[in-house]
């Protein structure tokens, strides 16, 4: 099931003096951007990109930018329709010629899909860049009344009349079109997945699944996908060990199952959400990043990174806490958040609001 990385026990000691170097480096690099140049914030070199980014508002929500050779990439556009402005202003950065190679929509929840289903007098992204390829669920749950749902169905299909090239998921496995080229040595694969043809009680699991790869380095999202799925995603496609996984589903305890970490075993993990907002549960361990999706990721890394804090859900106040999260894959592999490159088990909020699994004391 899992290869790469068969270098690892020689050369670990120095490699992890490298790690060190390079983070404080990039803490140096992610501090002066902040204290200096906000503006200055835009990385020029790596070969991938990979940005999580803060949605400006209080909900969990996914948007996630990748500049992969010359293609610009966004997975999903939550978490609400006013968060289009800022992915334009911060997705402007980088694309300079207003063309997203590659949409990918995970699936027909608001925080994902948002930004992509406006009403007809709002800019969608779509109204804002000219798309080449629109990749989506094959399924949903939402009635082609609903509001946002026909929405993004107008908005797809006016790109789609524009020029760009629709595939669902399905469509990408069953036409044996899922493995995109990005660039040398750079890929997307369209992960196979039992949901993109089978009904689930959740739309979650509709979840349309990808891995970018960079040679030997791999780079996992899979949206919202729960356990259930998980598993299955496991049989289903050969998934290598990973160096960046995008928490599932928040970090939420319904997602990152042992049967999916055991088999990837992720370095880096990034959580798109409002830490310990209670907008789904009151129950704190249940708020996001839950207390067993520490426990589960624990084991395999530390290097967990969350964008956004709740500071009063009911006043809307939030802020960041590693702010926009971003890896840059070039010789290295480096992290860079616009906020500050804290861990999570080192913020306050860890401190307050869990319990430190063994494996993180
Ligand atoms: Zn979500």
């Amino acid at each position: 099931m899992a290869e790469k990385k068969g270098f690892r026990a020689a050369v670990a000691i120095p490699l992890m003096l490298v790690c060190f170097l390079i983070g404080v480096a990039a803490g140096f690099i992610g501090a002066a951007y902040l204290t200096y140049n906000e503006s200055s914030d835009v990385f020029t070199d790596g070969d991938v990109q990979i940005h999580f980014l803060e949605l400006g508002n209080k909900y969990a929500g996914d948007c996630i930018y990748i500049k992969a050779g010359d293609n610009d990439i966004l997975i999903d556009a939550g978490s609400r329709t006013g968060s289009v402005p800022t992915i334009k202003n911060y997705v402007d950065q980088y694309c300079e010629d207003g063309v997203l190679e590659y949409v990918i929509v995970t699936h027909a929840h608001q925080d994902h899909y948002a930004g992509f289903a406006t009403s007809e007098n709002e800019d969608s992204i779509f109204d804002l860049y000219e798309t080449e390829v629109i990749i989506d669920f094959s399924m949903t749950n939402q009635k082609s009344t609903s509001y946002m749902y026909s929405n993004y169905i107008r908005e797809r299909q006016d790109e789609i009349d524009a020029g760009a090239v629709h595939y669902t998921a399905a469509q990408c496995i069953e036409s044996g079109k899922s493995v995109f080229e990005l660039g040398d040595g750079i890929s997307m694969t369209i992960l196979d997945s039992y949901y993109y043809y089978n009904e689930s009680d959740t739309e979650n699991d509709y979840s349309v699944c990808c891995l970018i790869t960079h040679g030997d380095r791999n780079f996992l999202f899979t949206g919202d996908l729960e356990e259930d799925g998980e598993e299955r995603l496991v049989e289903m496609n050969d998934l290598p060990e990973v160096d960046l996984y995008k928490a599932g589903h928040h970090g939420s305890k319904t997602s990152s199952s042992q049967a999916l970490l055991q088999v990837i075993k992720p370095d880096y993990v990034a959580v798109t959400c409002c830490a310990g907002s209670p907008e789904y549960t009151d129950t704190a361990a249940n708020q996001f990043p839950t207390q067993q999706f520490i426990d589960y990721i624990a084991p395999y890394t530390d290097k967990v990174y969350v964008t956004t804090l709740c500071v009063d859900y009911d006043s809307g106040e939030y802020t960041s806490m590693n702010g926009n999260i971003v890896f840059i894959s070039g010789t290295t592999l480096e992290v860079v958040c616009s906020a500050n490159n804290t861990l999570l088990k080192d913020t306050d909020w860890f401190a307050e609001a869990r319990i430190c699994p063994d494996a993180w004391k």
